[in-house]
């Protein structure tokens, strides 16, 4: 049977979720506090990383199965809206700069290739300093060779949010910017009613996808504000003007990745300032820092121009994991957030596990 859901906040997260569940026949009204898009998603730089295939827990077989559905992701999007996100499968090759990291990479790469092997083949490969030259003439070596990385991609945020925004009107979503969610209004263990700028909206679910501010909606009183649910993680970036293609894949080291969008714009990513709170300024210091760590990468990078730097909040928890699924105190509201750094990349899997959730409590 058809509900009424209220999303709370306009991401990708957000956005996608409210797409999945008007596509299965729900009536959907997403509550954005801006503009869609204009928290966390459109600073990000639009990498899709694989995951960390040491880590025992099931955040990276999550993010594996994830990025496996965005070929499929991005293809539905554009056949319902006629919008390139830009979708490329660019492939990473990641510095190395010591004998042990070496030897942990080849670690990882063997687990990766033995449980996770991309379109039938190797996903992770070892570089010697000649292979990598080959395949990045521009990246300065380090006599410890590289990690290539098959399984990674990149697409363009602005353009996802448009195509996601886009899904939605399709759907018929009602999209409320500049409409924030102010207050749940709660009886007993349900959230009856979202509190908005503009008046109340009822629901029968609630999906928090409001990224870095999702602890604010909660109350005052609730069990998750006692525990590290989701605080805001800074990121500064910058785009530099670039003569030609510098760089095929994306390309990480020394903390920092670099992924050219076009020919002549290159993305250099990101700083991580844990106590800076809500504040999005940007500082001289983090754009000498991440120009310092470019260039040790590229070095051709030192002639280019910076054309843009900004930053943004990533939704981070304690936890290290993202919070997906019901509330322990309100029944019908769901978590969608804490999707840290890699957002982009467990989109696919997020939204269906949403739509999933729902669906299955909206049986019953
Ligand atoms: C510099 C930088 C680079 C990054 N690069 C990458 C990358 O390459 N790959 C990757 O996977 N991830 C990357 N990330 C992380 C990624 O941006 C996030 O994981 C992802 O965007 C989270 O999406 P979201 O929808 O949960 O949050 P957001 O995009 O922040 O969306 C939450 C929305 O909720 C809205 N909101 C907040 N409060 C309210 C309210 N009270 N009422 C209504 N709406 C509200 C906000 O305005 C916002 O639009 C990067 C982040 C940064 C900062």
């Amino acid at each position: 049977m058809a509900k009424q859901i209220v999303v709370i906040g306009g991401g990708i997260i957000g956005l996608s979720s409210a797409w999945k569940l008007a596509e299965a026949g729900h009536s959907v009204t997403v509550l954005e506090k801006g503009k869609c898009g204009d928290g966390a998603t459109t600073a990000s730089l639009g990498a899709l990383v694989p995951y960390n295939a040491s880590r025992e827990d099931s955040l990276p077989s999550k993010q594996r199965h994830s990025l496996w559905m965005y070929p499929q992701f991005v293809n539905d999007l554009h056949k319902l809206t006629g919008i390139d996100v830009g979708f490329k499968q660019t492939g990473r090759i990641q510095l190395i700069q010591n004998e042990h990291q070496r030897n942990k990479m080849q670690q990882d790469a063997d687990i990766a290739n033995e449980k996770w092997p991309f379109e039938g083949a190797e996903t992770q490969k070892l570089l010697n300093d000649s292979e990598l030259k080959k395949l990045e003439p521009e990246v300065e070596g380090t006599n410890f060779g590289a990690l290539h990385c098959k399984a990674t991609a990149t697409f363009e945020p602005k353009r996802m949010i448009a195509a996601l925004r886009s899904a939605c009107m399709k759907m018929g979503v009602d999209i409320r910017e500049h409409s924030p969610a102010v207050q749940l209004i709660t009886q007993q263990n349900h959230v009856s009613q979202v509190h908005t700028a503009t008046g109340l909206v009822s629901a029968d679910f609630v999906a928090l996808a409001a990224g870095a501010w999702s602890k604010n909606i909660l109350p005052a009183d609730h069990p998750l504000q006692q525990t590290g649910y989701v605080a805001p993680l800074k990121g500064q970036a910058l785009e530099v003007a670039t003569p030609h293609q510098l760089i095929n894949h994306m390309v990480r080291g020394l903390g920092v990745y670099l992924i050219q969008v076009d020919d002549k714009k290159l993305l250099i990513g990101g700083t991580k300032e844990k106590d800076a709170g809500f504040d999005t300024s940007t500082t001289q210091k983090a754009e000498d820092d991440l120009l310092a760590k470019a260039e040790k990468l590229v070095p051709a990078i030192a002639e280019c121009k910076v054309v843009r730097q900004w930053a943004g909040l990533r939704p981070y928890s304690e936890q290290k994991a993202p919070f997906i699924g019901w509330d322990s105190a309100f029944a019908n509201l769901y978590h969608a957030t804490g999707h840290a750094g890699i957002g982009l990349c467990l989109t696919p899997y997020t939204c269906q596990k949403v739509l999933e959730d729902i669906e299955h409590a909206s049986h019953h």
